[in-house]
């Protein structure tokens, strides 16, 4: 009897794991397992059901939580069971994104979900010719995925009406408010229809996406998969610390210990990840750099190569980087820590997606300790360290931009665990081996 208990529970959990339960219609049914989606993510759990019922949506999940198929598949289903037909020279649903690099994702994603259905997805982003846009938008659309400083050009040409639109979804919200879209999203939210279904998803909820779903959402439910802030679970987090100056050695040795792994560089500006790149091209790495200056090709195809193995270390700003999905991502560097403490959540996020493991290395200068500090408060995790002296606060005199004073310069390592642990360094990883070096003998010497 306990036995069948057990088993009837067992199912009962299994079954309501599985996409059937979530409402979805039969053919969208068919596209998630052709994906290979075995059972759906968290968000998706949470997030279908109320989106298929009609509400709007808040919701709080990093990238790589599969929040695309949480939003794209309802919508799917939504679009198909109100049966219009795409409204010529507009769209019947509008998904805004804060990077071309996500448009392009967010629009093979939902290709890859609605293949057999009559509906189309068009994107338009910024960086190529507006006149091919222009023709294809005016023969209508279902779905339109977009930058919002595109759509507004392509707005003032009249070349899309977006009265049209039942739906908007704004993803990433936080970062199309780093990136200083705001004033854009006011406009284009206030040309959607007024009788509309909007989704709002953001990695992390500052006041600004409060107030801005308060003024976008009706009566939203909010759905959240990891608290704001938080890191995804299965990233492995260390830092270094080290002088500025003996990152890029100590990068390549990480990078050469560790020939099979898929790795993302991150730097704060674009010349400095373009120098970056050419030296650890230089030392015979096969690496590859997305950044403001190159253009829309030369990004697609850095990222491209990564994902087809021709590259194996690619060097990255944030905004390039934003949102991209690249799976098999192995190792994330943050070769100079973000200005922006959120930012580190996004870059770590890079890695360990869809389940996978993943590890996140922070090379730490003197100067940039007071962002350190910054990161682990808004994370709630005291990131191991695994090289290097830890320097004092009075290092970062004139670095941070939030002030960053209010936490000690004892070892984060060694705090007590008040808040949660950053999952065990594994030794395995290529961020444990300096560890050990460095603590026997000199910093330099490892770095
Ligand atoms: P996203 O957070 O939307 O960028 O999704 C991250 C990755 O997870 C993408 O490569 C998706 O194809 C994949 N993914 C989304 N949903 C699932 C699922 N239920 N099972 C496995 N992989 C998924």
């Amino acid at each position: 009897m306990r036995q069948r208990e057990h088993f009837d529970a067992r199912n009962k959990e299994m079954i309501l794991t599985d996409f059937q339960n979530l409402g979805l219609s039969g053919g969208l049914l068919k596209a998630v397992s052709e994906n290979g989606y075995a059972s759906p993510t968290p968000i998706q759990e949470k997030a279908i059901p109320l989106i298929l019922k009609g509400h709007d949506l808040l919701g709080l999940a990093q990238t790589g939580t599969g929040k695309t198929a949480a939003f794209g598949l309802p919508l799917i289903d939504r679009l198909l069971a109100d049966g219009d037909v795409a409204p010529k020279g507009g769209t019947r649903a509008l998904i805004l994104a804060p990077t071309r690099e996500l448009v392009n994702q967010i629009a093979k994603n939902l290709i890859s979900y609605l293949k057999t259905t009559p509906l189309r997805v068009t994107s338009v982003v910024g960086g190529v010719s507006i006149n091919a846009q222009i023709k294809r938008l005016s023969r209508g659309t279902d779905i339109l995925v977009a930058t919002p400083g595109r759509l507004l050009d392509l707005v003032d040409r009249k070349a899309v009406d977006l009265g049209t639109a039942s739906y908007l979804v704004l993803d990433e919200a936080d970062q199309m408010l780093d990136l200083g879209f705001i004033h854009a999203l006011r406009r284009i939210s206030g040309l959607v229809r007024d009788e509309r279904q909007t989704l709002l998803f953001s990695a992390t909820m500052p006041k600004q996406i409060e107030d801005l779903a308060r003024s976008y959402l009706r009566n939203p439910e909010r759905v959240e998969v990891a608290p704001t802030g938080r890191t995804a679970d299965k990233v492995t987090q260390s830092v270094h610390f080290m002088d500025q100056k003996a990152k890029s050695d100590f990068l390549l040795q990480q990078l050469k210990a560790n020939p099979e792994g898929m790795s993302l560089v991150f730097c704060r500006t674009k010349h400095g990840a373009e120098r970056l790149m050419r030296k650890l091209s230089q030392k015979g790495l096969a690496a590859g750099s997305i950044h403001g200056n190159k253009s829309q090709n030369q990004r697609d195809r850095a990222i491209r190569d990564l994902r087809d193995g021709k590259i194996n270390v690619l060097v990255a700003t944030d905004v390039a980087a934003r949102g991209i999905d690249i799976p098999g991502v192995s190792h994330v560097y943050n070769f100079e820590l973000p200005e922006v403490a959120e930012a580190y959540v996004h870059r770590i996020g890079r890695t360990a997606r869809a389940g996978a493991d993943g590890d996140a290395v922070a090379l730490c200068a003197p100067e940039e300790i007071g962002l350190f500090r910054q990161i682990e408060k808004l994370i709630g995790v005291d990131i191991p360290v695994a090289g290097g002296e830890v320097p004092p606060m009075s290092a970062a005199a004139g670095r941070s931009k939030r002030g960053g004073q209010n936490r000690g310069n004892k070892p984060a390592a060694k705090k007590p665990s008040r808040k949660r642990s950053a999952k065990n360094h594994n030794d395995n990883t290529p961020g444990a081996r300096p560890h050990k070096q460095r603590r026997s003998g000199n910093r330099k010497s490892a770095a």
